[in-house]
């Protein structure tokens, strides 16, 4: 406990209780902690003067010193104002007040000579500066250049506490804390990576002596937050691997072996080989494995799943793999049954269409242990399916399963079975060590040989006639086509409205009996969505024109070209994760991204980024610049973090290296006893104690 940190903020000078209690309420300052932790957005340099003649040509707030030559008010009540005539040798110009006008008056005179600070905004022929700071000149900080903006509300403003009031809070502050804080890390790690202490830390970020020092104490700071966030996930980690025991599987035979050896299809890239070999450890090694494995699509994770399971498999152990839509759950069933040919291993699929009669024989197989691979959709979370000695579970797509779902596996054996959870939307890295904190993650950054890239570009709605002849040409050439258009719920109607005139423009264009075209959306009852898919899957109709309810995982080989609709609203990772539908056969393959000839700035860059690259990785680091982490993981989570000064889009490179710090700290000191390292016991277990269900968070 450190007494002047909890100091209540209305003891500090110039804050008073009604202050306090609104510091409290807008900006949840109420302590002085909480007020040194509020830190400037940006910096003003305040040692340079401008003159008032300076006004044309200046679009950035003027610092001008001089005299207010004459005050008046106008008007009462909510329309009082304030005007008065600032000059200095080069001229004069007119301040006005809108808001506070009482506490203006109160605080300036005529006559006397002031600094004044804000913009000034062309009226008729003349300037003016509306809500200027105003300073004595008497009064005016001229040791440092530098002055910290702050954010800060209306309702604050209104109370003084605009930025620079906030400013001059914080500065009287960090004038008192001399010897009062305490250094939160270690000698040797502020050495290595060059950190000034706490105390200048906070002292130069409110009151920066220089640029540099600003710079260095942002620095310290930044890497303060991410290295104790780093030190919480991986303490938290490392604990509950610690005490979760994980079934054994030493052995690699009879199936593996067969498998591997004679009925692998091709060769295993590198990348795939280095993830067996991951999960192969976790599995000898008697701990409890949790493993996200994150691959781009096509890169090959449901062979890695199967490998995966099979090990479970040869130790006598049930294995189980989790589709989030039953498409994708017979496509699962049927690709793994076909490689697992000749093998004796049995495989059933249990679907939410899956017959009372079956499901009851096949419950029982699952009991008696004599099923050995299940696949199926979320039906296999239902308390009725128990297995008999359940080891491995895979869940493919992470995106669709919560939290609760994945626990609910964790019941389904005496020991939780192993998890590998599997994501085809590569998230940051960054991301990936903070919100998968808990999860182990293994990286499949590498297609498999011969994949032709997808020529991917941009049209509009003048170049469509040429569009419907390039898919003609290729319908001609046997190829099948995806035509997807958006659904925002907010105007899903609307939404099918377009995709109803784009299926009656596209009947038109492309007549029976020579084109056959499925429709899906999600007005559709899910049976007869289903079999529109199963026409296009089996080839029996060459356009498939829907709405995102395909974005999942569906396999159509023969499927070479990709239309994307009004493309222009769609996230980028969904642009990618709809482009992953295509190129997935033997022919080349084509993504056209339809859009108006009118879009923002931000669609513009998603699509370039789609144009340019295919690289799922580099998608999701520009997806993070424009959405920011709230959007990509949920508001909620990223709310959890709490971050003040580091951002998790920008600050990438510092989350990895406080990360490796807070790791290397771990692997030699896990309980903090040794004495260099007390300092960040004491700290850490104040952070564990604040959010106790925090272990979660992923
Ligand atoms: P995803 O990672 O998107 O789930 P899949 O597992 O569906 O990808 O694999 C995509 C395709 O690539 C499948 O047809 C699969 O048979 C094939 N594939 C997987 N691994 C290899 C490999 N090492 N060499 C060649 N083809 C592979
Ligand atoms: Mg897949």
């Amino acid at each position: 406990m450190n007494i002047f940190l909890e100091t209540p903020i209305e003891f500090l000078k110039g804050v008073g209780s009604q202050r306090a209690e609104l510091l409290k309420k807008e900006l949840g300052i109420s302590d002085f902690e909480n007020l040194l932790n509020h830190f400037p957005f940006r910096y003003v340099d305040r040692s340079a003067y401008q003159k008032v003649a300076d006004a044309p040509y200046s679009d950035t707030p003027l610092q001008l010193k001089g005299k207010i030559v004459s005050l008046k008010t106008t008007g009462v009540g909510r329309s009082k104002r304030l005007s008065g005539i600032f000059e200095d040798e080069s001229g004069r110009i007119e301040l006005i007040w809108f808001q506070g006008v009482d506490w203006v008056i109160k605080n300036i005179s005529a006559g006397r000579i002031y600094q004044i600070y804000g913009k000034a905004k062309k009226y008729g022929s003349s300037y003016t500066i509306a809500h200027p700071e105003v300073t004595p000149w008497e009064k005016v900080d001229r040791s440092s250049g530098m002055q910290g903006v702050y954010s800060s509300t209306e309702k604050l403003s209104d109370k003084g506490l605009h930025t620079k009031g906030l400013s001059k809070l914080a500065v009287y502050l960090v004038e008192q804390i001399k010897g009062k804080i305490d250094e939160t890390l270690p000698e040797n790690v502020r050495r290595k990576f060059k950190l000034i202490d706490l105390e200048d830390a906070y002292v130069q970020i409110h009151r920066p002596e220089s640029e540099e020092m600003a710079r260095k104490a942002i620095f310290r700071l930044k890497f303060e937050e991410l290295f104790f966030l780093q030190l919480e996930l991986l303490h938290r980690k490392q604990i509950s691997f610690e005490k979760a025991r994980g079934f054994v599987f030493p052995k690699l035979s009879n199936h593996f072996n067969e498998f591997y050896n004679k009925k692998l299809p091709f060769d295993l890239t590198g990348a795939q080989k280095k993830v067996i070999k991951e999960i192969r450890k976790d599995v000898i090694g008697g701990k409890h494995m949790n493993r996200l494995l994150q691959g781009d699509v096509g890169s090959g994770k449901t062979l890695v799943a199967l490998i995966a399971m099979l090990m479970a498999i040869d130790n006598n152990y049930q294995a189980a793999l989790i589709a989030p839509t039953e498409i994708l759950a017979n496509q699962h069933f049927d690709g793994i049954s076909e490689l697992l040919l000749g093998l004796n291993i049995n495989v059933a699929l249990l679907t939410g269409s899956t017959k009372k009669k079956e499901r009851e024989v096949l419950h029982e197989k699952l009991r008696s242990g004599e099923m050995n691979l299940l696949i199926g959709t979320h039906a296999l979370l239902e308390n009725v399916v128990q297995f008999h000695n359940l080891g491995m579970v895979v869940i493919d797509e992470q995106h669709r399963f919560g939290v609760a779902q994945r626990s609910k596996m964790w019941s389904k054996n005496v020991i939780p079975p192993h998890i590998l959870i599997m994501t085809a939307t590569p998230i940051p890295r960054t991301l990936a060590m903070t919100f998968y904190g808990d999860l182990e993650v293994s990286v499949i950054d590498e297609l498999p040989p011969g994949r032709k890239p997808i020529t991917t570009s941009h049209r509009n709605e003048s170049q469509r006639a040429r569009v419907f002849g390039f898919m003609k040409e290729e319908i001609a050439l046997g190829r099948q086509i995806y035509i997807v258009y958006p659904l925002i719920e907010e105007s899903a109607s609307l939404d099918l409205n377009n995709l109803m005139e784009g299926f009656e423009a596209i009947s038109r264009s492309f007549p029976l009996p020579n084109y056959k075209i499925s429709m899906v959306h999600g007005r559709m009852k899910p049976k007869d969505k289903d079999f529109e898919m199963q026409r296009f899957v089996k080839g029996e109709t060459q356009i498939m024109v829907a709405t995102t309810v395909i974005e999942v995982g569906v396999n159509v080989p023969n499927a070479s070209v990709m239309i994307i609709e009004n493309a222009e609203r769609f996230g980028l990772s969904q642009l990618h994760q709809l482009r992953g539908r295509v190129g997935r056969g033997a022919d080349k393959s084509y993504c056209i991204l339809m859009s108006s000839h009118k879009i923002s700035k931000e669609a513009k860059k998603r699509i370039e980024t789609m144009v340019r690259t295919q690289d799922g990785f580099e998608i999701a680091e520009v997806d993070l610049e424009i959405r920011g982490p709230g959007d990509i993981m949920g508001t909620q989570q990223s709310g959890d973090l709490n971050l003040k000064i580091a951002d998790l889009a920008k600050d990438g490179p510092l989350v990895s290296i406080a990360r490796d710090a807070a790791r290397a700290i771990l692997m030699d000191d896990l309980e903090l006893l040794k004495t260099e390292n007390l300092v960040l016991k004491t700290k850490l277990f104040k952070i564990l104690r604040s959010r106790p269900n925090w272990g979660k968070i992923a």
